[in-house]
């Protein structure tokens, strides 16, 4: 498994490869514990993750909400 980080630009998540955070444990099956939405104010379980940042999203909402982010350094992205 690979987590390319260098498709993160702008904003702020930079993990090295080998941290085993659950955030970034991008397995097939459903972790064990809930993964909420990395999308600052959104506490809705994580449904799939974004393409270009990595950051969990529970929706299409919190997608756009999270690209937006990325476009502006004032809304950084809470994980939790
Ligand atoms: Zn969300």
């Amino acid at each position: 498994m690979r987590y390319v980080d260098s498709m993160t630009k702008g904003c702020s998540l930079s993990i090295p490869t080998n941290f085993n955070y659950p955030l970034k444990a991008q397995v097939a099956k459903e972790p064990p514990a809930p993964i909420l939405c990395g999308v600052k104010g959104c506490e809705n379980k994580k449904k799939y993750s974004c393409s270009k940042t990595g950051v969990p999203l529970c929706s299409l909402n919190c997608y756009k909400k999270n690209l937006l982010c990325h476009s502006n350094p004032n809304q950084p992205i809470i994980v939790t």
